[in-house]
Order: C-alpha cells, then structure tokens, then sequence
C-alpha cells in the first residue's frame, strides 16, 4: 500500500545547520523549499528518515531528531569538501548543466571523489534501510547513488530527482563519465524533472552513451527499459508552499517592515528588487547593465524609482564565483557613480542572505520583481513573489530559460542574454499600468496555487510506489 512503506531521503545537505543562541550551539530548520516538501510527507510514516551532511567538514555527529525529522549525518573531510562538493559537484557539474555559462572543470581526482562520496551516502542509506524501503535522492551531487543502491538491494524503490535543469545533449556528452553517470541513474525507477525539456534531453543521451545493440536498454516516449526494469522518466516542476509565502506577506510584520523599507528608500514611487544567489547563472551583472542603460537614456529616473539587489553569498571557495562578485560590484557602483546622489542611491546592493521575514517585507516592498538568470533549474524566488502578492498588484519580469517560466506565462518573459529586450521588459513593467497587473497577477496566482510543495513531493511519491 502506497504511504506504508519505509521513506529515505537522501540529499547533499541535512535540513538543518548549526546557529548560536544565547552561547549555545544548537540545531535550527533550514529555509528552503525542500524540507517544507518533504517534512509533511515524512512525518506521515513513522520509520522516515534524512540521510545528508551537516554543511561542516570534519566529524559527523550521531544521528540525531530535530523538529520531528530523523537525521543521519554522513561525514564529509576538508578534502572531500574540496574535491566533491566545490569541485566535481560545483565546478564540473554545476556550469556544465547550466549551459556551460562559465567553463566546467574535468579533473580525474574531483571524480574521484564524487564516487568515494556518493559511495558513503549510498552505504549510509544501506545501513539503515527496510529491504523494500522508498528512497528518494536528490540532485546533481548524488547521482550514483541510485545505481549503488540498485546493486547492493534491488527491492528498494529508488526514486530520484533533478532540482537542476538537465542539459542538452551536446553538452552532457563532454563529460568524460557521462556512461557512468547515465548507467547510475537508471538504477532509480523514477527520474524527476523540473521541465518536460530535461527529461527529453535525459532520454535523448541514453542512447549515445549505453549501446543499444545490446539490448540493454530501450528508450521509449516516457519510460526507458533498462535491463528489464522500467525506468519512468517524468517531467515534475517542484512547488512552493504557496500559502506560508502568502500569509507570510499578510501580517502586520510584513506591512510594518515594508514601511520602513519605504521610509528609509525616501518613499521612491517605484521599486524594483533582484534576490539571488550570488551566483554566475543569475544574470545579475547583466540585468544591471540593462538598468544602466535605462537610466543613462532617460527612459526610467532615479529620481522616482530604485532598484534593490540582493545577493546571498554563496560558494565563495569554487571558481568563477569571485570573478562574477567582482563584476557585479563594479557595475553596483558605475550606476550609483553615474545615477546616484549622496541622498538616493539608484541601486541599493545587499551581500548578505536574509530571512524569511525581512524576504516578505521586500517582496512586499516591491513593485517590480527581477529575476533573469541565464539558466535555472526552476527559481523559487519568482514564484515565491507571485505568492506574496496578495493584492493581486506587481509586475514579474521572468527569463525564458528558468523552469519558472514553463508555468507563469503571464510574467513579462525576456532573454536575458538580450540587453536591449531586457531594458524594453524592465520599462514596460515599470509603467505596466495596474489593471493588466492585476490580470497577470491574478493569472499567475492561479497558476501555482495549487502546485503547493507538499503536493509535489506526495505526487512523486505516488508515481514512484505505483509501479
Ligand atoms: N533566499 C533566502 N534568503 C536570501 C536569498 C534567498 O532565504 O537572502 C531563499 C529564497 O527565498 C529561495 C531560495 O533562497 O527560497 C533560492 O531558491 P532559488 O530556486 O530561487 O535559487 P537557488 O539558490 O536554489 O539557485
């Protein structure tokens, strides 16, 4: 029966990390859609459990409960951080699915060790699983994982699921282990997409890369044969949990904070906000240049409208990503440079990450949501403004290539390599006027309300145990 079985999650990072309160160390919950995802559905069968690392190289600790969630922590060393995490993981993987949007690094000994590390995720879960346990993985930095599993105990249910784009064809087959990496995965009986393009491209490479002569495998529309066992490939565009964003927005808090944001901006009658990672993939030096551009010729004035940039840090070890923080902070200050008074700068720039609270007062704050990355598994931050805006009011100006943009067809959608339809995109969504706000709002409200993050994972779920 569907929901009686043992559940295993297994993901590069546990849902938890490690905060100081008071002196004292101590556990809190991660932000982050995954484990709003999950926790619902974990907390429905009582033998679940996480399988995952801490976020700190060295000793890993016992496993441990924390908010009603098993945890069991897999060790990482200093090198295995350096070489599977920042390197194979985030310096081959990461650029080389997002399009190659910075160069992918091929080093035998980052490979290495991204098989040594999935190795121990996969003996982890091995440790602890009933003999039919569902287990599903996630992400690009496991992806052996299912075929280890496979091997050692064939009756589990093994699902997995890409929170990245897949890429196309051409560019998966530059990675020297593609057969390795492809042979893996079809050791899962679900594989997860973010769009019905990733999987197309998943089933596209499996031909090239397991010869089919041998009757091995066998790709279909949806399923691939593989050595007798169906594999189903499908695509499953993850959620957000829609009505915490919503409610989040609504309380006084929010409407409080917004305010004061307003009041320290000098009450601009425009708003424009960005929040990102600090990542190459994001576009954000690019959606800069645009508003530069903007504000040069006179289309949009500082004098009544800012833009707010934020920019989490994020994996400041792994190349390419000092070079891009670099880039943005010239440009950051090129347009104040230019734009700006002592009084009202044009671009306020934000290093740091924020809560979720201070996110609902920003998204409140803003009129105009930016999010133009280059490539991107979905972007959460998009739908996560739809939500907030309860109102009905604010403009979405979203890039073609995020998986977002396969489900809020009423945003404003732009290439975001092409600056001169960005800057026509972000002037039409400044002086967008409210009732075709209002009727793409709502539109787009109506689109992921009820793909929620928990229905998400119960429908994979589903799939995966009805076989
Ligand atoms: N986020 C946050 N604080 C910040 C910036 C972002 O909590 O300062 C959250 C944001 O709410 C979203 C996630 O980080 O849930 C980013 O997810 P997204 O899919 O947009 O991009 P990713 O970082 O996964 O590439």
């Amino acid at each position: 029966m569907a929901g009686s079985r043992q559940l295993i999650v297994v993901a590069n990072r546990l849902p938890v990390r490690r905060v100081t309160v008071d002196g004292q160390p101590q556990w809190a919950t991660s932000p982050g859609g995954l484990v709003s995802a999950l926790a619902p559905v974990m907390s429905e069968r009582p033998e679940s459990l996480w399988v995952g690392w801490t976020g700190a190289a060295g000793n890993a600790p016992a496993p441990f409960t924390h908010d009603g969630i098993n945890l069991h922590p897999v060790e990482l060393s200093r090198a295995d951080v350096e070489l599977y995490y920042e390197g194979f993981s985030n310096g081959t993987l990461w650029p080389l699915y997002h399009d190659a949007i910075s160069q992918p690094e091929y080093h035998r000994t980052w490979w290495d060790t991204y098989v040594k590390v999935n190795r121990r995720f996969a003996d982890a879960v091995l440790s602890v699983a009933d003999p039919d346990a569902v287990v599903w993985v996630h992400d690009y930095q496991l992806q052996l994982v299912p075929g280890m599993l496979r091997e050692a105990s064939p009756d589990l249910r093994i699902g997995f699921f890409f929170h990245t784009p897949f890429p196309a064809r051409e560019l998966f087959l530059r990675l020297p282990w593609r057969s390795r990496v492809v042979r893996a995965l079809l050791g899962a009986d679900l594989l997860g997409f973010q769009s019905e393009v990733g999987a197309h491209n998943f089933r596209h490479v499996v031909p090239r890369v397991i010869d089919s002569d041998d009757l091995e495998v066998e790709v279909g529309d949806e399923d691939i044969s593989f050595v007798g066992r169906t594999v189903r490939t499908r695509n499953l565009p993850i959620g957000i949990d829609f009505d915490r964003f919503e409610a989040g927005a609504s309380t006084p808090d929010a409407a409080d904070h917004q305010a004061e944001l307003r009041a320290q901006l000098n009450q601009p009658r425009r708003v424009l906000l960005g929040v990102d990672r600090l990542d190459y993939t994001k576009g954000i030096e690019r959606r800069l240049r645009a508003y530069n551009e903007l504000l040069s010729e006179d289309r949009v004035s500082a004098d009544d409208t800012v833009l707010i940039q934020i920019a989490e840090p994020s994996r400041s070890n792994v190349n390419g990503y000092a070079e891009i923080r670099g880039a943005v902070e010239q440009m950051v200050g090129e347009i104040n440079g230019r734009h700006g008074t002592m009084a009202r700068p044009a671009v306020h720039y934000l290093h740091r990450s924020h809560s979720f609270d201070e996110l609902m007062g920003f998204y409140r704050l803003a009129d105009v949501m930016l999010v133009t990355p280059f490539r991107d598994g979905m972007n959460l931050v998009a739908k996560e403004y739809v939500a907030t805006r309860f109102d009905d009011t604010g403009v979405l100006v979203l890039s073609e290539f995020a998986g977002a943009a396969h489900e809020l067809h009423d945003a404003v959608l732009v290439n975001p390599y092409d600056i001169d339809g960005l800057k026509e995109a972000i002037e039409y969504a400044v002086f967008m006027p409210m009732e075709e706000q209002t009727r793409r709002m709502t539109a787009m409200r109506t689109a992921i309300e009820t793909n929620s993050s928990a229905a998400w994972a119960r429908g994979f779920l589903e799939i995966l145990e009805s076989a």
